[in-house]
């Protein structure tokens, strides 16, 4: 069966756990070269297993280690990424966390914390795939020279009381992808966001570890399901896809429906 993402270099920030570790798997599942990115050495041990699980199914995957808040790491990963495989062909510009408070207790510290990997880290590793999709052009492997998919929330939209921060971040993510939309468009760059809702992963443990969690969480679902990565995965590997040509500038909801005001739906 064709796959859809034959032979093309994806490097998947902050692919070590959750949402990037489901990309991971599933872009290499369609054929993809897949870079999974990880912040530290804590995260190496993690990073090997999913790159040997990649290679015992016939794909192929490299662990890379780079704080993608850091400009030289990230232009390094770029360059060493590119003089390996050829080039990079897709970006999922996924690695973020969150550092919470109550607003009038967040620290800077907290503040550019957050920024600084949500969104900076972004921006650094954006510029640097974009940079490269120009030198390199058209190479007959997709029908763009190259694509872009930013992890962002659906907390570019709700509102979210205690994570000014992380909200922030996520805002300011959708601005970063439509405007670099519309700046590469004409060059045959596709860039995209994903918003997920509540998917199951480290990051939001706090609300589905205990049933009492799990329950308050569903009420804000529609669906009456927490995500899994492979939800948001899937809709990655579409938007990365030729399948999704005409697809530019955009935010895919990956939510359950939590954007549809679940509180309204008993008429309110
Ligand atoms: P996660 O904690 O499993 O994954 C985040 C990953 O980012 C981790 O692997 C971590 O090591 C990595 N990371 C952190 N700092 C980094 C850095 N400086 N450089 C490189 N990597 C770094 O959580 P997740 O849910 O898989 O989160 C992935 C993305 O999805 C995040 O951007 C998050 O904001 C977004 N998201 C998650 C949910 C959800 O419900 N899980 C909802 C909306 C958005």
């Amino acid at each position: 069966m064709e796959k859809k993402l034959d032979k093309q270099v994806a490097i998947i920030t902050g692919a070590s756990s959750g949402i990037g570790e489901g990309c991971a798997r599933e872009f290499a599942k369609e054929g993809a070269i897949v870079i999974v990115n990880y912040p530290k050495a804590s995260s190496k041990e993690k990073a090997e297993v999913i790159v040997n699980e990649i290679k015992a199914s016939n794909g192929d995957a490299i662990g890379y280690q780079c704080d993608v808040s850091k400009e030289d790491e990230v232009i390094k990963m770029f360059a060493d990424v590119s003089a390996r495989f050829g080039t990079v062909d897709i970006l999922v510009n996924n690695a973020g966390l969150q550092s919470d408070a109550k607003f009038t207790d967040m620290t800077l510290e907290q503040w550019n914390f957050v920024i600084g990997i949500n969104l900076t880290g972004q921006f650094l590793c954006a510029r640097e795939a974009i940079k490269e999709f120009l030198r390199r052009g058209d190479n007959g492997k997709s029908k763009s020279i190259g694509k872009i998919i930013c992890m962002s929330s659906v907390h570019q939209k709700i509102p979210w009381a205690g994570h000014a921060n992380y909200a922030a971040s996520k805002g300011g993510i959708m601005m970063l992808m439509q405007t670099i939309a519309q700046e590469f468009a004409s060059e045959k760059i596709r860039i995209n966001s994903i918003a997920p809702g509540a998917i199951q992963t480290p990051i939001n443990k706090d609300a589905w570890d205990t049933n009492a969690d799990m329950q308050n969480l569903l009420k804000l679902i529609p669906e009456k399901r927490i995500g899994q990565p492979e939800d948001v995965a899937k809709a990655a590997v579409w938007l990365a896809s030729d399948d999704a040509d005409y697809v530019n500038g955009t935010t895919l909801f990956v939510d359950g429906g939590m954007t549809l005001y679940p509180g309204f739906a008993g008429n309110g």
